[in-house]
Formats: C-alpha cells, sequence, structure tokens
C-alpha cells in the first residue's frame, strides 16, 4: 500500500500543534494542570505524554 504523505504530515502537524500549546501553558504556569477538573497531572502521566492536557481522569 502506498504511503499517504498527505495523511503523515497532517498527523506530524497536529502533534506540532499539541507541542506548540504545551509550551504556552508552559509559559503562562497553566502547564501540568488538567484542563478539565483543574487537578494536577501526575508527573509519570506528563513524562509518557508531555502534550497531554487532561488528568488520568479525564482523557480525552
Ligand atoms: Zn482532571
Amino acid at each position: 500500500m502506498e504511503t499517504d504523505y498527505e495523511q503523515v504530515l497532517g498527523d506530524a502537524e497536529t502533534a506540532l500543534d499539541q507541542v506548540d500549546a504545551a509550551l504556552g501553558r508552559l509559559a503562562d504556569g497553566s502547564y501540568g494542570v488538567c484542563a478539565t477538573c483543574g487537578g494536577g497531572i501526575p508527573d509519570e502521566r506528563l513524562a509518557s505524554a508531555p502534550t497531554t492536557e487532561t488528568c488520568g481522569q479525564h482523557t480525552a
């Protein structure tokens, strides 16, 4: 099957957007705070998913 580069690059662009958003949260001090409940996101979750916006209870 032929690789759909448009799809692959689209996915990469989405990942880049998520990194940009995470850097923005880091800059404004909201990094590591769950967007749903406002609670802290565990360090081990951030370590495995550094761009996540939610704690383990509120996975999107
Ligand atoms: Zn939460």
